[in-house]
């Protein structure tokens, strides 16, 4: 496979699309980014990174962080063996249906979020890595800086700041679980670790290679095991069905992949045994999906024939 030829085909293709979408505006500092920007990148699973456009511009990762505070505490929290992570009795792993910040079905539901990849549920999951690791922030700063092999990956503190200063309805969400019993740490602890993960800057490059391990069933890019191929298999799988916000379904309709997306207009993509993808572009569409990050992965499998179906 030529990856840079078929990049450079999908971004002449994606490229344009860049103005059909709205730029996140529920915080100041994601609002500031220009819409033009594009960028993709492929990690292969041998190591080989190829990448078009902006693929090495840093943008804030916003729930992308997900799918990796998600990996970090499986990775330190694994069930016994054919068994499950302690974190899936307090985090369910059906699709939503409902935006990524709402409170509805958690009243029905008794605290239990549906999924990791809505707030709810990636607040359980920043608890619980709170809960293992002390400084859940920090791990995952170190986390993602190892995977990516890129030891400059920092927060931004204008972005963090912003959320907790719009942080109303995180908080709501939050305290909400506490009065349920499924929180284990302080509630503003909680939400600000939460709040530091997703202002992590990243590129395209950084991200794609950061996710490498859910190509590789769990394998590092240095052989060495991060998660069992089962548990690998497991985060990829709620990419599938919960990680493109509300629009899971035609999300794998149109791409057929994996995927987790952020209003920051990234989203990562994973073909597994064969590479992790990141597209980049701030437009976002109605459902907080990069509009042209979205065309760009259905032209990629479009063109390669490549998708886990
Ligand atoms: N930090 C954002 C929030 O909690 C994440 C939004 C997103 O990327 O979905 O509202």
């Amino acid at each position: 496979m030529d990856y840079q030829a078929v990049l450079e085909e999908v971004a002449a293709y994606a490229r344009p699309l860049v103005r059909h979408g709205r730029v996140a505006d529920y915080i100041p500092a994601l609002e500031r980014v220009s819409t033009d920007r594009f960028g993709i990148a492929v990690a292969d699973i041998h190591g080989a990174v190829y990448g078009v456009g902006d693929w090495e511009v840093p943008f804030s990762v916003q729930s992308i962080s997900k799918t990796f505070s998600l990996a970090l505490v499986m990775s330190q929290s694994h069930g016994g063996p054919g068994g499950d992570d302690d974190i899936w009795r307090r985090v369910g792993r059906e699709p939503s249906g409902t935006p990524f910040n709402s409170l509805v079905q958690l009243e029905a539901e008794n605290g239990i979020p549906r999924n990791p990849f809505i707030n709810a549920g990636a607040l359980v999951v920043t608890d619980r890595l709170q809960t293992l690791t002390g400084d859940a922030s920090t791990s995952m700063l170190h986390f993602l800086r190892e995977e990516s092999g890129n030891p400059d990956l920092a927060f931004d503190q204008a972005v963090a700041d912003s959320e907790a200063a719009h942080g109303d309805r995180n908080a709501a969400l939050a305290h909400f679980m506490a009065s349920f019993g499924n929180l284990e740490n302080p509630v503003p602890s909680v939400i600000e670790h939460y709040f530091w993960q997703c202002s992590i800057e990243m590129s395209c490059r950084d991200l794609a290679v950061a996710g490498g391990f859910l190509a590789r069933h769990g394998l590092r890019a240095d052989g060495t095991r991060l998660l069992e191929a089962r548990e690998a298999k497991r985060i990829n799988a709620v990419m599938l069905t919960c990680g493109t916000y509300d629009a899971a379904g035609e999300f794998a309709y149109r791409v057929g992949l994996p995927a987790k997306s952020g209003v920051g207009g990234g989203i990562i993509a994973v073909i597994p045994g064969r590479c992790t993808l990141c597209v980049w572009s701030p437009g976002l569409d109605a459902r907080g999906n990069s509009v042209a990050g979205a065309a760009a992965l259905d032209h990629f499998t479009t063109l390669t024939g490549w998708s886990v179906f």
